[in-house]
């Protein structure tokens, strides 16, 4: 399988994966706000090219920014966003291994 298709599979099968192991009977909502995360992807759209299958996202688009991360490593702490952060630095992480996968 491409590595672009698994990748987007693995946006919403860890998330998934997280949701029951941690929410266990109360999955559904944790799962869709942290699915919802991938929403994050829409800074692509101020790159030229928008879509790069050999471009490593991370430090490169502003919302994949080392300073944008640690805003979501803050955000972790706060009861509010907390499923929001778990869910963008889930896609980091994915993003991350993306990366490691280009070289
Ligand atoms: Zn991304």
């Amino acid at each position: 399988m491409e590595r672009s298709v698994i990748h987007m599979i693995l946006h919403f099968f860890v998330p998934f994966l997280v949701a029951k192991a941690g929410w266990k009977q109360n999955w559904v909502q944790p799962f869709i706000i942290m699915a919802l995360t991938i929403a994050v992807d829409f800074d692509h759209l101020f790159a030229d090219t928008i879509f790069d299958p050999n471009r490593c996202g991370l430090g490169f688009h502003p919302l994949h920014s080392w300073p944008a991360i640690t805003v979501y490593l803050l955000l972790l702490l706060t009861p509010r966003f907390r499923i929001v952060a778990l869910g963008l630095l889930i896609h980091m992480g994915l993003d991350g291994i993306d990366c490691l996968w280009i070289l």
